[in-house]
């Protein structure tokens, strides 16, 4: 999807209110855009959520999700900055009649927020609980499924967003089709990585930090190109991401 530069192999150790993690990520090395810092959020997410996992099944309980559940996927889903770049680039990479087919996908959707007249609200970069959960419920209830639900399957498993991968359910999956009335049971993550993605990209721009709705990354992106081609070194960048995470500790293997 990107030209990925040269690669080093990261021992890391994840202080978390759960305890200490031990994990290898890969890192790009050279020059780095937001967008390429996202495949490592996305394995250190995969390890985070492995561990919740585990605990979970010492607990006795099992996790519902599953391939071809895409019960949450009518949710207000939003995504960091760095992820809307590599999501960006993951749309840009599609061959073209794909490409399109996902791109009205989302301008149906995102002429729906019009209609609404919500896309303001969603786009505004402050997010405190109380303005943005009665958001999120008015987005639920206009039934719009995200624009990478097809079949009722994530047609990006592999390159979903961290929400989407950090969020569990240990309840039947079936209630996740209404969030508020039924009582859903989510698996609590030791380390939840979007928000400090967005604050990562925040320090380095010197804006407020944001999350961007999905159907409303391209609209995002119009506005930010230049921090979208703007490179950092790739170690510096990793290091400073973990420097947000808390006391954490990496070094090459
Ligand atoms: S990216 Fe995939 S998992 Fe996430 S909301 Fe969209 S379809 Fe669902």
């Amino acid at each position: 999807m990107t030209d990925s530069g040269p690669v080093a192999l990261m021992s890391v150790t994840l202080t978390t209110p759960e305890g200490v993690l031990r994990g290898k990520v890969s890192v790009d090395t050279g020059p780095m855009r937001l967008a390429e810092l996202v495949p490592t959020a996305y394995e250190l997410t995969n390890v985070l959520v492995a561990q919740a996992a585990g605990r979970e099944e010492k607990a006795g309980r099992r996790i519902s999700c599953r391939a071809g559940c895409g019960a949450c996927c009518c949710h207000m889903v939003a995504a960091s900055p760095p992820e809307a770049f590599y999501l960006m680039d993951l749309i840009d990479s599609f061959e073209p009649p794909h490409r399109a087919e996902v791109m009205s996908r989302i301008e149906r959707i995102v002429n729906e927020l019009e209609r609404q007249q919500m896309i303001d609200e969603l786009m505004d970069p402050v997010h405190k609980d109380e303005v943005v959960l009665p958001i999120a419920r008015k987005y639920f209830l206009l039934g719009l499924p995200c624009p990478f639900l097809v079949d009722e399957s994530c047609s990006i498993h592999l390159h979903r967003p961290v929400v989407c991968r950090e969020y569990n359910v240990t309840t039947p999956a079936d209630l996740c089709v209404d969030p508020v009335a039924n009582d859903i049971t989510k698996v609590p993550m030791p380390l939840p990585l979007t928000v400090p993605l967005a604050r990562l990209t925040a320090e380095l721009t010197g804006t407020p930090p944001c999350l961007i709705p999905i159907p409303l990354v391209p609209r995002w992106i119009e506005q930010h190109q230049d921090v979208r081609q703007r490179q950092w070194p790739g170690l510096e960048l990793f290091q400073n991401f973990l420097n947000i995470l808390g006391p954490q500790a990496a070094s090459r293997s």
